[in-house]
């Protein structure tokens, strides 16, 4: 626009920035140029790109590095005391998506992510047969720690982590919540229906829409039940305007 200012440029991406400085320093290596010269002055502006990136980045990035900070430091209930690695979740900051599992199991408190384990591998696929990836939606839980053992969320720990939840909903802004499982329909909803009833119905949290179905986990013992998540997948696909791919369920 005329006349706009320097502060209105829209901000430089961290994604921009690192891509300029690797192609700037894959011509410089393909020419055959070996070192370079980097001025105090330079090292001192890119320094201020990167904090401006970081304020510049709004609500999104910024704002759920500070939710996992918090739950990371989290003693709201027992679960803190027995976890490798609190999991926030991950994935797109601006996602049409939002997956929501129950909650942390060995692997996901081992590495502090979630769905990376055998029904992650499982949800993986899901997301690929809907024609998506996993940077493309974001993956979390109900409950940030793992409970022992793989034990069922307690009422009042999901009670106390829920704060955590939507907070990432308010700054992901999804347009579809899937809910995976029971437990994750119970700790949103407070609603006691088993998944076997309610699944593929359309419900709502928080203004979202919110697709009951299966838990990945227990596709993985009931396979036949995998039609049913890849019909509630595909209305979740309709409902984003966005066609089914012509695959096969997952
Ligand atoms: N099961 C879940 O509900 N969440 C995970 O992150 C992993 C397994
Ligand atoms: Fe905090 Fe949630 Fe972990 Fe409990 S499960 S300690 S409420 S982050």
């Amino acid at each position: 626009m005329n006349g706009s200012s320097p502060q209105k440029r829209p901000a430089a991406t961290l994604r921009d920035i690192v891509e300029g400085v690797e192609n700037y320093l894959e011509h410089e290596r393909d020419e055959g140029r070996m070192t370079v010269e980097v001025s105090p002055e330079t090292v001192a502006d890119l320094t201020k790109l990167e904090v401006a990136t970081v304020s510049d980045s709004g609500d999104g990035d910024s704002g759920l590095k500070a939710v996992a900070q918090q739950v990371s430091a989290c003693k709201k209930c027992a679960l803190h005391s027995t976890r490798t690695n609190a999991v926030p979740g991950q994935g797109n900051s601006r996602p049409e998506i939002m997956f929501i599992g129950e909650a942390p199991g060995a692997d996901e408190d081992e590495q502090g992510l979630a769905f990376i384990g055998a029904a992650g591998k499982l949800l993986t696929r899901m997301i690929k047969a809907m024609g998506l990836t996993r940077e493309e939606v974001f993956i979390g839980n109900i409950l940030k720690c793992r409970p022992p053992d793989n034990r069922t969320p307690l009422p009042e720990e999901m009670a106390a982590c829920l704060p955590y939840l939507e907070a990432q909903l308010d700054l992901l802004k999804p347009r579809v919540i899937v809910a995976l499982g029971g437990t994750a329909v119970k700790g949103l909803l407070d609603i006691t229906t088993g998944i076997t009833k309610i699944r593929g119905k359309w419900l709502s949290f928080r203004g979202i829409d919110l697709m009951p179905t299966f838990h990945p986990a227990y596709l993985l013992r009931a396979q036949s039940a995998k039609r049913y998540v890849w019909e509630d997948l595909q209305a979740v696909l309709k409902r984003l305007g966005r066609k089914p791919p012509k695959r096969k369920a997952p």
